[in-house]
């Protein structure tokens, strides 16, 4: 007999897609989007509908492995759960009472969001706790940049990018790894209002796109900058809100004074032109959003903070359908 269970996906993917998994006699037979879900419609992407194949696909790899000789060189040999246990569990028996607990780093990203790897933590604070990393290798250092700046990270709910009406996608790519926000990009140009993509690829997502900015790779802090200088030297920004809500704006400016705009626009590989524009769009339409990446990108705190500082809002900054989404996760 069939059974529909609810559930969600585990992927790394700020999507969070509702499922419904079909099972029969303890097998998942059927993915399938649960069309409930407000965010993801009733649609999964490719990989999850092919899930179960893989579940259960005779070459997916469901015994633990060693190397026949202990090196990194050894061939794998499959061992026994008893064995492998025992084996790890010696090792940490080892290290906590000849070193210590501290002397064990535990280090757990993402990949999958299951539920069931918080145990880990619990096994780790039962021993008396251990060494971990703060900040990840993959988004921690836009995050960290962001913390300097705002104290602390909110992200919008992804349908507020819907109230937008100028959105700049910043270094993404959302048909490849943002998929539900598709729709809602495609919403906003038929409503006549202005998607920019800001990304030296033509990416697939160049398509959704009203507007395509190609900077030089890993120069988009300088663009930001140039950007700030011209909505200050025009006097677009909301001078209310930097009154009110911010910290440090002289420095800030003297900052971006540490460049010119014909400079940061050699450096960005953007025509002073299209700066100026850009600029001009993102101040004036209101409200605008940037939609942004962290993940694993040289010096990103830095342009994280160049990218978003509130002192360039156009003042809409602590309202909701306006601002910067980091991930739709948590920034
Ligand atoms: S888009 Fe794909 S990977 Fe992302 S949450 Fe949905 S089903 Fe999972």
């Amino acid at each position: 007999m069939e059974k529909r269970v609810y559930t969600s996906c585990t992927l790394d993917c700020p999507d969070g897609c509702g499922i419904i998994a079909h099972v029969r006699d303890g097998r998942v037979v059927k993915l399938e989007g649960h069309p409930d879900h407000e965010f993801t419609r009733g649609y999964l992407c490719g990989k999850t509908y092919d899930y179960p194949q893989r579940i259960y696909s005779p070459e997916r790899v469901v015994d633990p492995l060693r190397r026949s000789n202990g090196r990194t060189d050894g061939a794998w040999q499959r061992v026994s759960w008893d064995e492998a246990l025992d084996l790890v569990a010696g090792k940490i028996r080892h290290f906590v009472e000849t070193l210590g607990p501290l002397s064990i780093m535990h280090y757990q990203r993402t990949g999958s969001w299951g539920a069931t790897k918080i145990l880990g933590r619990r096994l780790w604070n039962l021993l008396g706790g251990v060494t971990t990393a703060s900040g990840s290798l993959c988004s921690g250092a836009a995050r960290a940049g962001q913390t300097l700046d705002f104290g602390t990270r909110s992200g919008h709910d992804p349908l507020d990018l819907l109230n937008s009406r100028a959105i700049f996608l910043w270094g993404r790519n959302p048909i490849a790894t943002n998929l539900h926000v598709v729709p809602l990009l495609k919403e906003v140009r038929r409503r006549g209002d202005h998607v920019v993509l800001v990304d030296p690829v033509q990416s697939e997502s160049a398509g959704l796109a009203t507007r395509h900015v190609r900077p030089r790779v890993a120069s988009d802090a300088h663009l930001a900058m140039a950007m700030a200088k011209v909505i200050l030297d025009e006097g677009l920004e909301d001078r209310v809100f930097i009154e009110r809500y911010t910290h440090g704006f002289a420095e800030y400016r003297r900052f971006l004074d540490t460049a010119t705009i014909a400079e940061l626009s050699r450096s960005c590989a953007v025509s002073e032109r299209e700066i100026r524009e850009l600029a001009r769009l993102y101040a004036t339409t209101k409200p605008s959003a940037i939609s942004t990446c962290g993940r694993r990108m040289k010096m990103r705190a830095r342009s994280m903070r160049c990218i978003c500082p509130p002192e360039s809002s156009n003042g809409y900054f602590p309202s909701i359908s306006f601002g910067l989404m980091l991930t739709a996760s948590s920034a």
